[in-house]
């Protein structure tokens, strides 16, 4: 796991040397908002979470993805600033995911589109670091579990609901094993089937 940790170091000493905070917890998930997740960014301190209860295989590309949004923060690039401009649209996320709230379905559907756009070009950018670095990881099979969780965007746009605990679209080898094994495609529209995959195996 020489290669894994020359990673981790590399992302450690950047964080740092850049203001940020690296957290790896030594559990099987983070909470993030009302909602439990294998990590996230929070750009209100600056700091990484990665849940690490897992083989490093399954948590070092979510580390990556999580650095991969640091990145995108840092950058302030369009996909980052149109998440905030003119509204949080995490914020709108989370409400929206709550029972019994009342929403403008219009501004719902382009929030969580921004959402989406911003997942796939931290998943593009993870598959390029993941290479440029000869991770251990199999880009393959992880480009299939983000072509599942950038989909998956779509679904909880219709639906409102977001996976359960242990059913992340990624880690569901019956979801991701029917996904494009690159990220090069469109994300905008979740065919019949998928839709249908999603809510048999995720939610
Ligand atoms: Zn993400």
């Amino acid at each position: 796991m020489k290669k894994a940790q020359k990673l981790i170091d590399f992302i450690k000493a950047d964080v740092k040397a850049n203001g940020g905070k690296l957290v790896l917890h030594k559990t099987k998930s983070v909470k993030w908002g009302s909602e439990s997740s294998n990590g996230f960014f929070d750009e209100s301190d600056v700091s990484l979470h990665v849940a690490t209860n897992y083989d490093i295989k399954d948590w070092l590309g979510i580390l990556v993805h999580e650095y991969c949004h640091f990145q995108q923060y840092l950058e302030n690039c369009y996909q980052w600033r149109i998440c905030y401009d003119p509204i949080d649209v995490f914020e709108l996320f989370e409400d929206v995911l709550k029972p019994n709230v009342k929403y403008d379905p219009d501004l719902v559907h382009r929030s969580f589109n921004a959402i989406r756009n911003l997942e796939l070009d931290c998943e593009r950018r993870t598959v390029k670091m993941l290479k440029e670095f000869n991770s251990p990881i199999n880009v393959t099979k992880y480009c299939q579990g983000a072509s599942a969780y950038v989909f998956f965007y779509n679904y909880v746009s219709k639906h409102k609901k977001w996976y359960k605990k242990d059913t992340a679209p990624y880690r569901v080898k019956a979801v991701y094993s029917r996904m494009p094994d690159n990220l090069n495609g469109r994300y905008d529209k979740m065919p019949k089937w998928m839709e249908n995959l999603f809510a048999e195996h995720c939610v």
